[in-house]
């Protein structure tokens, strides 16, 4: 419970939160819906408050002088009336400091809106906003920069806010000038080209129009991000890349492509809040590897088999990703830990991205992408936080309807040849049935209506209402159609 209302059997049936940005400071426009089954003369409500303060406060009848702040709650009692069942409570709050970290000029900012379990939820910024992750349940988009999240319960959303930012196609880019245009606008029109990919092989696509990407030049990455990585999906909708990786259009495109996986599946695995990424980094590295395949990049062999190829006078040799005899090592020792694997222990990193992405091509080499699909729809409408790694894998692997345990065998010779198999599985891209993981009825949730409020408020007593108060509802009205367009 994040709401305390009297009385008792009352409740809060809907919230509608429209937050406008303005650099450093936010305006929110809070809209809270009040019912009680019993006609009551007043409403008293407590709820937790973040901001820094309140603006103005009302109801159907007019301003609310009856309010107070006091340890970071909002105690409000509407006005005194004829009794009635329901109330609209509008609350004005201004908010600073909601933004958590800075990349250059993407900013990442954080808001939470209270809500009882069961009341809708109605959640709108104004931005230039070019991204977001959002509590599980949520369904959002991103459109022409405004932001539009709708479920039940608190939200807690993540979202990226700059008014700079280069535009190529699909993607807004933030850099510090060090690589040309022709050379940006070449990458991106290619990642373009490439896009394609990402939905037909997940099955589901985040409703966005555009996706953040911000180049940090390698000193900067290395001492903010990590000094392993070449790119990484920072929650809240942003992809951080590393300069150098850039420089060669090749080395590049995997790469970005590989982010912007996370960013499909950071959808689609809003409910994974435990440390496990087996199945989040073994989809990117299988989308990684088709990617690379399309561009005619040669891509190591997992575990087994080093590839030779002669480049003028020279012969390279690729060795594998991931050592075999460690594969066999863990199923020997029945090991479970990449149940609960990250990427963080570096002495487990090559192995556990290896065995990711092998158990990856294995389900597809078995099941085919339809039976992936199926799971990644699936898990956009899990609702449940889960916390711990154990606990999120046996989740996942519940609706995959498999076990983690890639080309496990009790003959060592039966190992190899699957892993060949899958070193040599290289599917063609489906055309997919996607499920876009947005808002299905964007256009139907209207916003609430403060006039059938009033209107069935009305009725009691108050027909005739001041001037002051019309007012404020034409004012309120406009407001709201304003946020339609
Ligand atoms: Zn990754």
């Amino acid at each position: 419970m994040f709401f305390f209302t009297l009385p008792a059997y009352s409740k809060i049936t809907r919230i509608d939160c429209n937050l406008n940005i303005k650099d450093q400071e936010a305006i929110a426009s809070i809209s809270i819906n009040l019912y009680s089954e019993t006609p009551i003369n007043y409403f008293s409500i407590e709820m937790p408050f973040q901001g820094n303060r309140i603006i103005k406060i009302s109801d159907s009848i007019g301003n609310i002088k009856n309010y107070e702040v006091r340890d970071g709650k909002l105690f409000v009692k509407t006005n005194s009336s004829a009794k009635r069942k329901e109330e609209l409570l509008k609350i004005e709050a201004q908010y600073k400091e909601l933004e958590k970290e800075a990349f250059l000029q993407a900013r990442i900012l954080d808001f939470s809106v209270a809500a009882e379990d069961n009341t809708e939820l109605y959640f709108r910024a104004h931005g230039p906003i070019h991204g977001f992750d959002a509590s599980p349940g949520f369904k959002g988009s991103v459109k022409g920069g405004e932001l539009f999240l709708v479920g039940y319960g608190p939200l807690h959303v993540r979202f990226i806010y700059s008014h700079s930012g280069q535009r190529f196609g699909r993607f807004i880019v933030f850099e510090d000038g060090s690589i040309s245009n022709a050379h940006l606008t070449e990458i991106f029109n290619e990642a373009e080209n490439l896009y394609f990919i990402l939905p037909n092989v997940l099955g589901i696509e985040p409703d966005q129009d555009i996706y953040a990407i911000a180049i940090l030049c390698d000193s900067n990455y290395n001492s903010r991000v990590n000094n392993y990585s070449r790119g990484i999906y920072v929650n809240g909708g942003l992809i951080l890349l590393k300069e150098s990786v850039l420089r060669e259009k090749k080395s590049a495109l995997p790469v970005i492509l590989h982010e912007l996986a996370h960013c499909f599946n950071a959808k689609a695995f809003a409910w994974n809040s435990s440390k496990a990424v087996w199945l989040d980094e073994g989809l990117a590295k299988f989308i990684e590897y088709l990617v690379s395949k399309n561009l005619g990049i040669k891509v190591p062999n997992l575990f087994l088999g080093e590839k030779k190829y002669i480049e003028g006078r020279y012969v390279y040799t690729i060795f594998p990703s991931g050592d075999f005899n460690d594969l066999y090592q863990y199923y020997n020792d029945e090991s479970s830990y990449m149940a609960e694997w990250n990427a963080e222990n570096s002495e487990k990193r090559t192995f556990g991205y290896a065995f990711s992405e092998l158990f990856v091509r294995d389900y597809i080499f078995r099941n085919g992408f339809e039976k992936l699909h199926y799971a990644m729809q699936s898990f956009l409408n899990e609702k449940e936080n889960i916390y711990d790694s154990r606990e999120f894998t046996k989740k996942a692997l519940e609706k995959l309807e498999t076990s983690l345990e890639p080309c496990k065998a009790t003959k060592k010779e039966m190992m190899v040849s699957c892993i060949n198999e899958l070193n040599s599985f290289a599917p063609e891209i489906p055309k997919a049935k996607i499920v876009v993981a947005g808002p299905k009825q964007l256009q139907k949730t209207d916003d609430f209506d403060i006039f059938v409020v009033r209107a069935k408020n009305i009725k009691a007593k108050f027909r005739d209402l001041n001037d002051k108060m019309q007012k404020f509802l034409e004012f309120a009205f406009k407001a709201t159609e304003a946020h339609l367009q």
